[in-house]
């Protein structure tokens, strides 16, 4: 590839050193809303570079250890407050590179800065429990200790929340990492690794190496030196991620994808349900593990909340995320792009009712960049695969339900458990919601995308495999409880 000088190339970080990869290969991150324009360059990192990193977070793990944990947190809270300073230019650059608007761009980075904070905090909070023990002489308690090296894998669609929700966590509570973003938004990646490095964090705590899923992440998820793997992407590589951490007993945690529904009764606030269902379906384009995908509405109502869902959905203005008025941007990638588009004809062909949406904008603003109109499919079949597959795009299928029994049913007819939603005013109807629906997030009059940072996240069924993410509750992730007696 012929490698323009006026863009910046960004580096791996080994060992407390930015370097290029050994290979000196690199590849080009593009403009999802202008394909034209390249946003950085990336290393097309080879097995020696990852073998460095590893090596490195592995040399650090003893001392890293072995500093206190007030002293750990803090390193975060300066990262914070780099970030912080620093989160025009960052939100600015993940626009750029995977399309979400600015000011989604900025409320994400924003959410960067509020985990840090929180897990620096932690560097405060307790570590253990002391339990009565049978023995009047005796003191028994329990500690939290590290686990070692953590291997991070993370997907493209929050390219500054999500690495930090892992390697924060991580780093409190003692242990190292290696991590590799996503190649569609690994320029973001870099700037955030960058308010890792300026806050003086000891040499091979945080390493950061980019190239392909197939090459470094595989090597990453089956190196010897990895002590836990976190992983947040698709079911595909998910099941791999288990595979390889399974046959070696190595601690792993998979967040992946989801089919969310929001359940409509008719005694919901219709104003506030559309609002809801089009923020969670659409907000990122769609791009969202929690994006509301499916609709379920009660019959008795179904007409008049989709007319009322159809008016709004046409108002949403689709462009550049960086200008101003712009609601929803293109589609992160060429490849999301063409999975929008084929489960859109393939929902036609199956026999749903394309009642707005899903056409590629053309014309001069629109050619050169991967932009799609928000999308709702009417006479949904459960059935369907624009029922059951995730399509993570802007396209919402709606299923109509007899009463709330067949819509929670409906609900949970898929192999996904991530978040769900119900709109009612009914309090029996959301008891029964939040007892019978099968979501690692429930959320009652509330759109299915968007958890506060100090709770757990987390699905069920297909959407997630071990403990949660997010607040305390990564704790139990990211240490080993050892249970101590003193014999006094
Ligand atoms: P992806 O699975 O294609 O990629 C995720 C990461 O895995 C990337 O860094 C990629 O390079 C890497 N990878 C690819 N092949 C690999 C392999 N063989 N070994 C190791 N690593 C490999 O997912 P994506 O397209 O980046 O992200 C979209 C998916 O992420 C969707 O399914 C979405 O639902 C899911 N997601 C889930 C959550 C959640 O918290 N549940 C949050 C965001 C996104």
């Amino acid at each position: 590839m012929t490698v323009s000088t006026t863009v910046k190339t960004y580096l791996n970080h080994i060992n407390g050193e930015w370097v290029s990869s050994l290979n000196e290969q690199v590849e080009a991150s593009i403009n999802p809303a202008n394909k034209n324009e390249i946003v950085g360059y990336i290393q097309k990192s080879i097995k020696e570079d990852l073998e460095n990193a590893t090596k490195a977070a592995h040399g650090a793990k003893k001392s890293w250890r072995k500093m206190g944990q007030a002293e750990r947190g803090q390193f975060l809270f300066k990262v914070a407050n780099i970030l912080e300073e620093n989160l025009n230019e960052i939100a600015e650059t993940m626009t750029k590179e995977m399309g979400k608007t600015l000011p989604e761009a900025k409320g994400e980075t924003a959410r960067g800065v509020a985990i840090l904070r929180y897990y620096a905090g932690e560097g405060m909070r307790k570590d253990g429990d002391v339990i009565p023990s049978s023995d009047k002489d005796a003191l028994m308690f329990t500690r939290r200790t590290p686990l070692g090296v953590v291997g991070i894998i993370t997907p493209w669609n929050f390219p500054v929340a999500i690495p930090i929700w892992k390697i924060a966590p991580a780093l409190v509570y003692g242990n190292t990492v290696v991590f590799k973003p996503a190649t569609e938004a690994a320029v973001t990646a870099a700037k955030v690794v960058e308010c890792f490095d300026r806050a003086g964090l000891p040499k091979g705590v945080v390493n950061f190496v980019t190239g392909s899923g197939s090459v470094i992440g595989q090597q990453l998820i089956d190196h010897p030196l990895l002590d836990a793997i976190t992983f947040t992407g698709s079911e595909n590589v998910g099941k791999r991620v288990a595979k390889s951490a399974s046959s070696r007993g190595v601690k792993f945690q998979l967040e992946m994808g989801g089919k969310n529904p929001v359940i409509v009764t008719k005694d919901a606030d219709f104003d506030a349900a559309v609002e809801a269902v089009i923020s969670g379906g659409f907000r990122s384009t769609g791009q969202k593990c929690t994006a509301s995908s499916r609709v379920i509405v009660e019959n008795q109502v179904y007409d008049s909340f989709v007319e009322k869902l159809v008016q709004e959905t046409k108002k949403i203005t689709v462009g550049d995320g960086l200008k101003e008025g712009i609601w929803m941007g293109p589609c992160a990638s060429e490849s999301q792009f063409n999975t929008v588009k084929k489960y859109i004809e393939l929902g036609k062909e199956e026999g749903a009712t394309l009642i707005t949406g899903g056409e590629t904008l053309t014309g001069e603003e629109f050619d050169k960049g991967f932009y799609i109109t928000p999308a709702i499919f009417g006479n949904v079949q459960q059935t369907m695969k624009i029922a059951q597959e995730e399509i993570f795009g802007p396209v919402i299928a709606l299923l109509r339900a007899t009463n709330l029994e067949e819509a929670i049913e409906i609900a949970n007819n898929t192999r996904y458990g991530l978040s769900a939603s119900i709109f009612t005013s009914n309090i029996s109807s959301l008891l029964k919601f939040i007892d019978d629906i099968d979501a690692g997030l429930v959320r009652i009059n509330a759109e299915s995308a968007g958890v506060e940072l100090q709770a757990p996240f987390g699905g069920m069924k297909a959407s997630s495999t071990g403990s949660r993410e997010q607040g305390e509750a990564a704790k139990e992730f990211y240490t080993a409880i050892k249970t101590v007696f003193i014999k006094g």
